[in-house]
């Protein structure tokens, strides 16, 4: 058993109904629970027109509950694959027998089960001449959201309730969560329609996946949804699917879920784990949950600059992931942070018709506010001059070449980039915005941040490269005065390439590395008075696993570090 969170996995239909000598199946399944410590399975229905029989599922039921594990329900709502179609198919929910078998398997299984989960194909993707018909003039968006949030009342939640007054439904949200208002996931509304929420952080190669989901999701999307239904995110749910190139995107898929602080994690799914050319994974797996458990025994609740993601926003998709994935350590949220005393916004932050009221507001009251490029460039034309004279142009500057200002006038040395970054050119008054750093082309310069005062506040704006894996070869020192603005627990790290810092409340602060070589690790930024300790949580004696870190500190590829940061009294 482990400390800090349960494990559950999902088994589906097809799963289930491989099962036919529970003799031989216990075998099996020993395979997994030899390596990871089971709490919890859930046990699918309904996938794609295929169901199992109640009398199947309790024998299914029966053999779980006999060897000590909680049994809940799971469904998936999906079609069967159609001919001459693209992709994934939700079921049609302009076709009455679909509706009528949705709220069939949902009754059946609030009748098998105490409480169930929708796998994340509860969307809307159907564009059949009878959908396109309902929706009319509306937006698909605006049509799909609607829609989805009557058919999760009406046909889910009431189906099920009729069939058991007290079963609890949950709804787990996809990866993908820039496009959930466009296939009708509308979290806003079914956080309260749901008994609880749980999130999907399967995180794969970003370049070789169409998503292009950077590996920090996996901690940042269980961050929103923890702020959308607090208490009620029940947990963070990974996959093996196009792992098999690489399997420590696995291993990180389980520990960035781990550093979020999920109640629970879910493997999906049983039979791919016990696949033959998966089984390898296994122990993998148990080796991530035995460190993620110890490593967890330091850390509290996890803190970062809030990140500002209204609800059915877009625009600069998955901006974040990125920049985690550079070290800034964010910590989402669907509402504005009113009272933060830093506020980072991207080009999503647009979706609200008040921002630019809201960011006046907040630098006003002293606040630091970082907004990228594509925010600016959404919102120049809607009030954005009354903050700051400058806009984002059309044209673009191609450079490897960056310098952080010397001083109110010049650039100090310059620093070559990993790759050629590709900048918009953002046009600026100067002596009224301060270019911090910039990207230095040929007989002129672009601001990479730029930096204007207002009120008590600093602004800045962070000018995003195009392609946004083109973060990861900028030079430290052009984004030094970033890495001071959104320093988290009054220290900011900086490394060269690819790593992430998770920090929490108890002053514990956790680096994971996704470099490919070896790379130099130091402080950019120390408040006074603040002391950094190195800590080995996998040291058996805890007293001795502690020394003063010393830095520049060289960090192996893909490696873990934890450090405690000791606030010395008496120094301001
Ligand atoms: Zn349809």
């Amino acid at each position: 058993m482990y400390r800090h969170f349960k494990i559950s996995v999902y088994c589906t239909v097809h799963d289930l109904l491989n099962i036919t000598d529970f003799d031989s199946f216990r075998e099996t399944f020993s395979q997994l629970t030899k390596h990871v410590h089971v709490d919890h399975v859930y046990l699918e229905t309904y996938r794609s027109r295929v169901r199992i029989e109640e009398e199947q599922m309790k024998r299914v039921i029966s053999f779980f509950e006999s060897i000590g594990i909680r049994v809940s329900g799971g469904i998936t709502p999906t079609r069967d694959e159609r001919l001459n179609r693209f992709g994934f198919s939700s079921l049609c929910y302009s076709d009455p027998d679909d509706l009528a078998l949705l709220e069939e398997v949902c009754a059946m299984t609030a009748r098998l089960f105490d409480d169930f989960i929708l796998d994340d194909f509860f969307f809307d993707n159907c564009r059949c001449e009878r959908c396109i018909e309902q929706k009319g003039e509306m937006s698909w968006s605006d049509f799909r959201c609607a829609r989805m949030k009557k058919v999760s009342e009406a046909c889910v939640i009431t189906s099920a309730r009729r069939a058991n007054p007290k079963v609890k439904v949950t709804i787990k949200y996809p990866n993908w969560y820039a496009s959930y208002h466009r296939t009708g996931y509308c979290p806003e509304a079914q956080k309260d329609i749901f008994d609880a929420i749980y999130t999907g952080t399967e995180t794969r190669d970003s370049r070789m996946t169409q998503q292009n989901l950077p590996k920090y999701l996996s901690y940042f999307l269980m961050r929103y949804m923890e702020n959308v239904k607090p208490t009620l995110n029940l947990g963070g749910w990974f996959d093996l699917f196009e792992c098999s190139g690489n399997p420590l995107d696995y291993t990180r898929q389980i520990l960035l879920t781990a550093w979020s602080r999920p109640k629970s994690m879910t493997f999906f799914c049983l039979g791919m784990l016990l696949a033959p050319e998966y089984r390898s994974f296994i122990p993998m797996a148990g080796d991530a949950l035995a460190m993620a458990d110890q490593i967890l025994e330091y850390s509290g609740s996890p803190i970062g600059v809030p990140a500002y993601v209204p609800y059915a926003s877009e625009g600069e998709n998955y901006i974040h992931n990125f920049l985690g994935m550079r070290g800034f350590s964010f910590e989402p949220t669907p509402s504005y942070p009113t009272d933060a005393k830093c506020v980072f916004l991207s080009e999503c932050a647009a979706k609200d018709d008040s921002i630019v009221e809201r960011i006046r507001k907040s630098l006003a009251e002293g606040a630091d506010v970082v907004c990228t490029s594509g925010l600016v460039a959404r919102i120049q034309d809607k009030g954005w001059e009354s903050i700051a004279s400058m806009t984002i142009s059309n044209r673009h500057i191609s450079t490897n070449i960056f310098a952080a200002a010397e001083n109110a006038l010049a650039y100090g040395p310059r620093a070559i980039a990993r790759a050629t970054v590709q900048l918009p050119v953002i046009e600026y008054a100067t002596n009224d915005a301060w270019v911090l750093s910039a990207g230095i082309g040929e007989e002129t310069s672009v601001p990479l941040v730029i930096g204007v005062n207002y009120g008590r506040g600093r602004l800045f704006v962070f000018n995003i490269p195009e392609d946004f894996g083109q973060i990861y070869a900028l030079p430290e020192n052009a984004i030094k005065p970033l890495r001071e603005a959104l320093a988290v627990n009054g220290v900011a790290m900086a490394c060269e390439g690819r790593f992430s810092v998770f920090a929490y409340d108890t002053d514990i602060m956790l680096l994971q590395s996704f470099s490919e070589n070896y790379e130099t690790l130091y402080p950019t930024m120390v408040e006074p008075g603040v002391r950094i300790i190195e800590v080995n949580p996998l040291f058996e004696q805890r007293d001795k696993s502690e020394r003063n870190a010393i830095f520049p500190m060289v960090i192996a590829p893909g490696s873990t570090h934890m450090f405690r940061l000791i606030h010395e009294k008496g120094v301001d």
